[in-house]
């Protein structure tokens, strides 16, 4: 039997005229996700999008997996392709759906007729079919309301495509349909989380991580290319630039009072960051704050370190979220048993007994002072590293 995979894509129907803007990013994201798999038509009509394997070989269970974790598809069913002709799509219903009929206590049959020219509308549809699923299925009761199996017979150009219930999918919108973001991103839990929001809402990744060996290993920098392997089976490929942080925080340790450091090489991290932003096309930056979770994130660290950010917008989707909250969705997406493997990152190294945390901008500034911090960051963007991960 045909099998194909039917996708509605939710909220990219709300945007009027950018629709087809928005579709055919999302087709080009699929394209680019499953094009190792083989031959595949994408058809696009009415705010859904057909997934037909043109190749035999085509694995329509990984193609499947690999779907629902792309954005901007709100649901997603594998359906039958039959023959236009009741004769047809009564025994092909029954044979495709078998196990869930057998598993199902209720159900109920939903018919959408897009070619008016078939013989028999949808009302009608709907009582065959009911009927005939009832002869062979004997256990099973008809709930209009809450059924546990709707069955649905679309009625469409070429096809009557037959499936069950529509399975979630990741929601949001295409990854690139709203631009490019860097993420400023470290091996602990709350940055692949935030990456993964903001790839949600359409942003394409660009990944900032900053390195200080030899008191990080090579194995933190492992850490978070997995990290990023896994964001990117959602986000699409995620370049990632490393950032020779050492120096910096050696000469921030030597000459800056100790319970200011964070707070000053975290606005290292913005400036740096911000610089290879811009120079790669990035309109934001992220990050995983959230308002109180340690020192360095209280209004008052936040707004220090904020003041060196000189024009692109910093986004904080964590901002108001509970650690739990945040843990919720790091084990949603895979990324929790990876994020809490016990490698030092950057921040942890020089960590002051006893952080500032309400520290005021003109004593940090004057802290500051008396590095030179041109040079500095200067030497660290001319030492960059350059890494390319991508996701299956
Ligand atoms: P995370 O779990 O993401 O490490 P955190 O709660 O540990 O966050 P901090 O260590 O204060 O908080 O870091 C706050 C944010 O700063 C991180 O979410 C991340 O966006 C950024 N950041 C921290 N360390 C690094 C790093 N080594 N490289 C790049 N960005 C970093
Ligand atoms: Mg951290």
């Amino acid at each position: 039997m045909k099998e194909i995979i039917l996708l509605k894509n939710g909220e990219l129907a709300l945007k009027g005229l950018n629709r087809h803007t928005f579709e055919n990013q999302l087709v080009k994201n699929m394209k680019h996700r499953l094009h190792d798999l083989g031959k595949i038509r994408y058809v696009q009509s009415q705010s859904t999008i057909m997934v037909e394997p043109i190749d035999e070989r085509v694995d329509l269970d990984e193609a499947f997996r690999r779907l629902k974790k792309i954005f901007g598809i709100a649901g997603l069913s594998r359906c039958a392709a039959v023959e236009k002709d009741m004769e047809a799509i009564l025994p092909a219903a029954c044979e495709y759906l078998r196990d869930e009929l057998m598993f199902a206590k209720t159900f109920k049959v939903e018919a959408k007729r897009s070619d008016k020219k078939f013989p028999f509308n949808s009302p009608q549809i709907c009582m065959e079919l009911g009927g005939v699923i009832l002869e062979n299925f004997p256990h099973l009761k008809v709930d209009v309301h809450h059924p546990d199996l709707i069955v649905n017979v679309e009625v469409r150009d070429s096809y009557a495509y037959i499936h069950g219930n529509q399975h979630k999918g990741a929601g949001g919108m295409p990854v690139g349909s709203a631009g490019q973001a860097a993420i400023l991103i470290s091996g602990g839990i709350d940055s692949p989380v935030a990456a993964w929001m903001m790839a949600k809402r359409g942003l394409k990744l660009y990944a900032i991580h900053f390195a200080s060996p030899p008191y990080t290993s090579q194995r933190a920098e492992m850490k978070v290319h997995s990290l990023l392997r896994q964001v990117s089976k959602y986000s699409g490929d995620i370049p990632l630039c490393v950032v020779p942080f050492t120096h910096i925080q050696e000469e921030i340790k030597d000459n800056c009072p100790e319970d200011l450091f964070t707070i000053i090489m975290r606005r290292f991290m913005m400036r740096c960051a911000e610089r290879i932003a811009k120079d790669q096309g990035c309109g934001a930056l992220i990050t995983g704050e959230s308002v109180g979770q340690v020192a360095s994130q209280t209004m008052q660290a936040i707004a220090c370190t904020e003041a060196v950010v000189e024009e692109l917008p910093l986004f904080r989707p964590l901002i108001g979220m509970d650690k739990d909250e945040v843990i919720e969705i790091s084990r949603k997406i895979d990324t929790f048993e990876t994020s809490i493997l016990p490698y030092e990152d950057c921040c942890t190294v020089f960590t002051p007994k006893h952080p500032r945390t309400r520290p005021q901008l003109h004593v940090v500034e004057e802290a500051e002072n008396v590095l030179d911090v041109e040079a500095l960051i200067e030497e660290a963007l001319n030492n960059l590293k350059f890494v390319n991960l991508s996701g299956e």
